[in-house]
C-alpha cells in the first residue's frame, strides 16, 4: 500500500469516454485511414520479438521495397514520423565537418539544414524562393563548388506544392562522389519514384499520407553506397535510438541474430503492413494514375473559378493524397471554396 496521500487527483476528463469527430481529411496529412488499416489497428498486441512479428516486419520490408522500387537489403520502418526518418538518415550519414548540400526551397529543406547544423556538418543551402525547384545544372554547380558528401532534395515540397524532378540527379551526384538523399513523405504512392533507377541512396517517407496509415511510423531504405559510408564512419552516430546498424539488425537486414533495440509500435506496424498490402493489391501504377487524374481535375476546377495556381508548370505540381483523392472529394472542396469566396471581400482576393 502507498503510504502517502495522492497530491494529484485523477483527472475528470479521463472519466469521460474518448470522443473523436468523424472528419474527411483533405490536408497534406494525416489522411483518413483506409477501412482495412483501421481494422488492423483494432487487433490484439503480440510481442515485438516473436516470430509472428518478425514475419509482419519482413512483409513490411518487401512492401517498402515495392513502393520505393528498390532491391536494397537495408530497408525498414522507423518508429517515428517522417521527421524521425530524416534524422535517421542524417545522424547516420553525416559526421561533424562533412560537407552537406541542401535544397532549401521550402520547409523540409530548412529542417534538413537545421539537423545538419546540429550535427556539426558544413551545411551549404541552395537557397531558392518558395515555389522553385532545382535544375541539374544548379545541382551540378553546388556539387562542384562545395564537394559535399551528401545532397538533400525534397521530392514533393508540401509547403509550396512543388514537385522536384528526380531523373538524372542521383547519377550526377555519384559522378561527384556524393550520396543522394530524398524526402518522399508527401509523394510516395501518389507520383512515380524509382529509387534504384534514379540512383537515390537514401529515400524516406511517412505512413500518414498516400498510404492512409496512422502517423507514427516511417519508411526508409539505404543503398549499398550509403551503407558503405555508414560503415566507414570515424565516429559513432550521436543517437543510439536511430543508429542504423542497430535498426538494420533488429529488422533482420544483416546476417546476425536479431537483438533487442527498442519496443516497436506493434499495432502501428500491423497498420503499415495492411496499407502496404492495399498498395500491392491496387498496384503502384494505378495508384499513380488515380492521383494524376484527381489532381488534374482539381487544378482544372480551381482555374475555372478564376484562381491562379502557385506552381505554374503543371509538370512540377504535387497532387492529392491517398484514398481521398477522388473526383467526388474534389467537387466537395470546390463547392466549399465557392461558398467561402462568396463571403470573401473582393479586396482580400
Ligand atoms: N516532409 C514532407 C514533404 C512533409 O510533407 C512532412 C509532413 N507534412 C514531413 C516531411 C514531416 O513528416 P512528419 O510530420 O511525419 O514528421
Amino acid at each position: 500500500m502507498a503510504s502517502h496521500r495522492l497530491l494529484v487527483p485523477p483527472p475528470e476528463a479521463l472519466r469521460r469516454p474518448l470522443s473523436i469527430p468523424d472528419r474527411l481529411l483533405l490536408t497534406p496529412g494525416p489522411s483518413n485511414l483506409a477501412p482495412r488499416v483501421l481494422e488492423a489497428g483494432g487487433l490484439q498486441a503480440i510481442g515485438h520479438m516473436t516470430k509472428e512479428m518478425y514475419q509482419v516486419m519482413d512483409e513490411i520490408k518487401q512492401g517498402i521495397q515495392y513502393v520505393f522500387q528498390t532491391h536494397n537489403p537495408i530497408t525498414l520502418a522507423v518508429s517515428g514520423s517522417g521527421n524521425c526518418a530524416l534524422e535517421v538518415a542524417l545522424f547516420n550519414l553525416l559526421e561533424p565537418g562533412d560537407s552537406f548540400l541542401v535544397g532549401t526551397n521550402g520547409m523540409w529543406g530548412q529542417q534538413a539544414l537545421e539537423i545538419g547544423q546540429r550535427i556539426g556538418a558544413r551545411v551549404h543551402p541552395m537557397i531558392k524562393e518558395p515555389g522553385g525547384h532545382y535544375t541539374l545544372q544548379e545541382v551540378e554547380e553546388g556539387l562542384a563548388r562545395h564537394k559535399p558528401v551528401l545532397l538533400f532534395l525534397t521530392h514533393s515540397e508540401s509547403s509550396t506544392g512543388v514537385m522536384q524532378p528526380l531523373d538524372g540527379y542521383g547519377q550526377l551526384c555519384h559522378r561527384h562522389q556524393c550520396l543522394f538523399l530524398v524526402d518522399s513523405v508527401a509523394s510516395l504512392g501518389g507520383v512515380p519514384i524509382y529509387m534504384d533507377q534514379q540512383g537515390i541512396d537514401v529515400l524516406y517517407s511517412g505512413s500518414q499520407k498516400v498510404l492512409n496509415c496512422p502517423p507514427g511510423t516511417s519508411l526508409i531504405s539505404f543503398s549499398n553506397k550509403a551503407k558503405q559510408k555508414v560503415d566507414a564512419r570515424r565516429t559513432k552516430p550521436f543517437s543510439v535510438f536511430m543508429d542504423l546498424k542497430c535498426l538494420a539488425n533488429f529488422w533482420g537486414c544483416d546476417d546476425k541474430p536479431r537483438a533487442y533495440h527498442h519496443t516497436t509500435s506493434v499495432i502501428g506496424l500491423y497498420s503499415l503492413r495492411e496499407s502496404l498490402a492495399l498498395m500491392v493489391e491496387q498496384g503502384l501504377e494505378s495508384s499513380w494514375q488515380r492521383h494524376r487524374e484527381a489532381s488534374a481535375y482539381l487544378h482544372g476546377r480551381l482555374q475555372e473559378l478564376g484562381l491562379q495556381l502557385f506552381v505554374r508548370d503543371p509538370v512540377l505540381r504535387i497532387g492529392l493524397l491517398g484514398c481521398n483523392a477522388t473526383r467526388k472529394n474534389v467537387d466537395l472542396v470546390i463547392e466549399a471554396l465557392k461558398e467561402a469566396l462568396r463571403h470573401c471581400p473582393r479586396n482580400k482576393l
